[in-house]
C-alpha cells in the first residue's frame, strides 16, 4: 500500500515499515495499515563517526539494542534493506563491496 498522505517518521525500529525511495521520500517496505505508526531504521540514513550511540526501545524481536553511526556497514542489514538505504549509503556500500551493490 502506498499512501500519499503527509506523514511523519520519527521512530527508529529494527523492524521498520518504511525505507528510502529517494533522498527525500519514504516508501513502504511492506503493507502499512491505516493509522499505523511509520518507523525507519536509522541505519538506512546515518553515517557518522564518534562515540555517540543511541539506545533502541522498539521492542522488536530482532532489536539490536544500540544504534550507531556505522550500522549501515553490517552485512545483515545490507542484505535486509538492499535498495532502501539512502543513495549516499548505497554508493558507500558499493565502494566497500568492490563496486557492486544490488
Ligand atoms: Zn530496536
Amino acid at each position: 500500500m502506498v499512501s500519499r498522505q503527509p506523514s511523519r517518521v520519527e521512530q527508529h525500529s529494527r523492524e521498520p515499515n518504511v525505507g528510502l525511495g529517494s533522498n527525500i521520500d519514504y516508501v513502504a517496505m511492506r503493507d502499512v495499515s491505516a493509522g499505523e505508526e511509520l518507523t525507519v531504521d536509522y541505519a538506512l540514513l546515518d553515517d557518522y563517526d564518534g562515540h555517540e550511540i543511541m539506545a533502541c526501545h522498539c521492542n522488536s524481536a530482532s532489536c539490536r539494542r544500540v544504534i550507531g553511526g556505522h550500522d549501515w556497514r553490517r552485512r545483515d542489514l545490507q542484505r535486509k534493506y538492499k535498495v532502501y538505504f539512502s543513495w549516499c549509503l548505497q554508493r558507500r556500500i558499493a565502494e566497500i563491496s568492490g563496486g557492486t551493490y544490488e
